[in-house]
């Protein structure tokens, strides 16, 4: 296994005679034995990325290595990493043990070794019983499965997947994404991995790579994501139901640093490490950040964890059995809340709001950067 370093990776395409980018300058490296998810939105350049790193694409600027070795312009075979793709790829005509042993077989592997290593790959994916079939004769998992054994014979530097889960349905991807886990913990292996869901994501990396629109957002692993968003697109993106950001100014003019909403519907005291951070932001406008596990909702007149930041009404009421989502609106803004699955309020009901204080964000809405990182 191996590292993988880009410096300064670029991608142009012509559109219309003109050269527009779609993925600038990447700066990344990937230990080895890692496990790294790039993340984002349809577009977002993820899958140019892998590609570029596959050989598949051509880099238009800066460099790639695999280990210590610069291949920014070796062709893909030669890169020593192995590609499993959303679509499977595999070769209708032959069985699961052909198609795994194809790529050894181009390469005069001995048939014993090639056999030995195929059995080893179907024994790790659990599909010995699968080998003689053809793909037509197994389910998606199962071919998605022997997808992956075709990568794992090829004992590759690097193993990059391409949405490999999406043609799966909900119950199987959750399998299949523990089984990969499972896979990359016992193989030791370096990996990178596309997706544009955020849950994978979440799950699977030892690290993330937060795209959007061609740039690099955030890399970080995945609770420091969570936890502290550079700007608003990351603190968006992750998280189901994502953070809402409630516009208003800092001010400053009653002792106390408060965030207050811009229609007044919300007033926050800052706690202390923020109220030192935004000394200076007093009449600027900020995004508060609050993500729906951190708001603190009681019916009127009954007791609150956190002091009362404001009222709403509650618009919508959502109940997942384990919890409830609760939509209000404070003001003119939207915010929604995850509460215990009873609810004493009834829809069109007025609600006192508060916030976890430890647990806020604060964003500048020009340049939509978290505030002043401590
Ligand atoms: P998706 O999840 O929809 O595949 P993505 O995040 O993987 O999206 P890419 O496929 O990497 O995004 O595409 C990034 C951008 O590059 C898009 O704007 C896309 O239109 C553009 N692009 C990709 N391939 C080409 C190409 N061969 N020629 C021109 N533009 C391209």
């Amino acid at each position: 296994m191996a590292s993988v370093t880009l410096e300064g990776v670029r991608k142009t395409f012509q559109h219309d005679g003109r050269e527009q980018v779609a993925v600038h300058d990447v700066d990344l490296h990937v230990a080895d034995g890692e496990l790294v998810v790039l993340v984002g939105p349809s577009g977002c350049g993820k899958s140019t990325t892998l590609r570029m790193i596959a050989g598949l694409e051509p880099i238009s600027r800066g460099s790639l290595k695999i280990g210590d070795r610069l291949v920014t312009d070796v062709p893909p075979k030669d890169r020593d990493v192995a590609m499993v793709f959303q679509s499977y790829a595999l070769y209708p005509h032959m069985t699961a043990y052909d198609n795994m042993a194809f790529a050894l077989t181009l390469r005069n592997v001995p048939k014993r070794e090639i056999d030995a290593r195929v059995r080893e790959a179907a024994a790790i994916l659990g599909i010995e019983a699968l080998l003689p079939r053809k793909p037509r004769q197994m389910s998606g998992g199962q071919r998605q499965r022997v997808a992956v054994g075709r990568a794992i014979v090829r004992k590759p530097q690097v193993f990059l997947f391409d949405e490999p889960l999406s043609n799966l349905d909900a119950q199987l991807r959750v399998a299949m994404r523990r089984e990969l886990s499972r896979i990359h913990q016992q193989l030791g292996a370096t990996m990178i991995y596309v997706t544009h869901d955020q849950v994978e994501a979440m799950t699977l990396g030892d690290r993330i790579v937060v795209m959007n629109e061609g740039r690099v957002q955030q890399i970080d692993p995945p609770l420091a994501l969570y936890e502290r968003p550079r700007n608003t697109f990351v603190a968006t993106f992750i998280g189901s139901p994502p953070m809402d950001l409630l516009r208003g100014e800092i001010d400053a003019s009653e002792g106390a640093m408060c965030y207050r909403s811009t229609d007044g519907a919300i007033t926050l005291t800052l706690p202390r490490q923020w109220a030192e951070r935004v000394a200076a932001w007093g009449g600027r406008e900020v995004l508060l950040g609050v993500r729906p596990e951190d708001v603190r909702v009681s019916v009127l007149g009954g007791a609150t964890d956190a002091p009362a930041a404001g009222r709403a009404r509650v618009e919508l009421i959502e109940p997942l059995g384990d919890e409830t989502l609760l939509t209000m609106r404070a003001g003119n803004q939207e915010l929604t809340a995850r509460v215990p699955p009873h609810v004493s309020a009834g829809v069109g009901s007025e609600v006192a709001i508060g916030f976890d204080p430890d647990r806020i964000h604060l964003f500048d809405p020009a340049t939509e950067q978290r505030l002043s990182e401590a």
